[in-house]
């Protein structure tokens, strides 16, 4: 594989796929691309299924190199859901990470004609755009600029995670909010008040589970804002709680341990 298809495949690697060949014919190089994945989870209910149900190929249009404009040809599976109860039948493979929903060019491509956009407008980034080799039109990068990041649509959080930090140690507290499925923080505010923290929960009504600490404020808010949520105390707030009421024993049966170990001592 030459150097520049080692690129491609790394890339590619990030969403399953892998390179099986190359074809420059003109002045486009078509790469073909297929999964290594055997089995995917339904974005609906999250279950894994290996059943395939299918496959069609994307093509997408990747940044030019070298005087060559680039096609990638990528194979996406379709799998049944495994799961019965679930109004999806049939969902395909995700690879969002490397292009959008319904793009034609991956997210690097798309990048650049943003950026051009952002820069020149619409009619002077398809001008420059195309003699740097990426085919558009105006009106692509107009679209393309609609999509901007700010305008992105809004997670709907469905496990997250809460719990207080301190902004000056005994005086001032805020609060996280981090979504446990995606791994990210999702909200930092100042204070820690059930009523500030139960508006923010019943604004985000698609949580269905609460990790959090073992204090009142937070499960409170949940209580308010979303009843029908499960709270789970957070394995991190479990041990601590479980240390700290061992110390607080030992200390307490520290003067009888002490008799009882001179005790053993003496019989012995
Ligand atoms: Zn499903």
């Amino acid at each position: 594989m030459s150097q520049v298809l080692v690129g491609i495949d790394r890339i590619l690697a990030r969403v399953g796929k892998r390179v099986v060949s190359s074809d420059a014919r003109g002045e486009t190089i078509t790469v073909e691309a297929r999964s290594t994945v055997r089995a995917a989870h339904c974005p609906a209910c999250r279950r894994w299924s290996n059943r395939l149900h299918g496959s069609y190929v994307r093509s997408l249009e990747e940044r030019p190199m070298l005087e060559q404009r680039v096609v990638l040809a990528v194979e996406v599976r379709r799998f049944k859901c495994a799961n019965a109860g679930c109004p999806r039948r049939t969902f395909a493979e995700n690879i969002h990470a490397l292009a959008g929903r319904h793009q034609r060019r991956t997210r690097s491509q798309a990048r650049a004609l943003h950026a051009l956009g952002h820069a020149l407008g619409g009619e002077a980034a398809a001008r420059l755009a195309n003699a740097l080799g990426l085919r558009t039109s105006a009106d692509t990068v107009l679209r393309e600029l609609r999509r901007a990041p700010g305008r992105k649509r809004k997670p709907r959080p469905r496990v997250v995670g809460i719990d207080d930090w301190a902004i000056a140690r005994g005086h001032q507290y805020g609060t996280i909010i981090v979504d446990l499925e995606r791994r990210e923080p999702i909200e930092v505010f100042a204070g820690r008040e059930t009523t500030a923290v139960a508006a923010w929960m019943r604004a985000h009504p698609s949580i269905e589970i609460v990790a959090r600490d073992r204090a009142g404020a937070y499960s409170g808010a949940v209580d308010i804002a979303l009843p029908a949520a499960k709270q789970v105390s957070d394995r991190w707030h479990l041990l601590c709680n479980l240390r700290d009421n061992v110390e607080r024993l030992l200390y307490r049966l520290g003067p009888q341990l002490r008799q009882a170990a001179q005790q053993s001592r003496s019989v012995a």
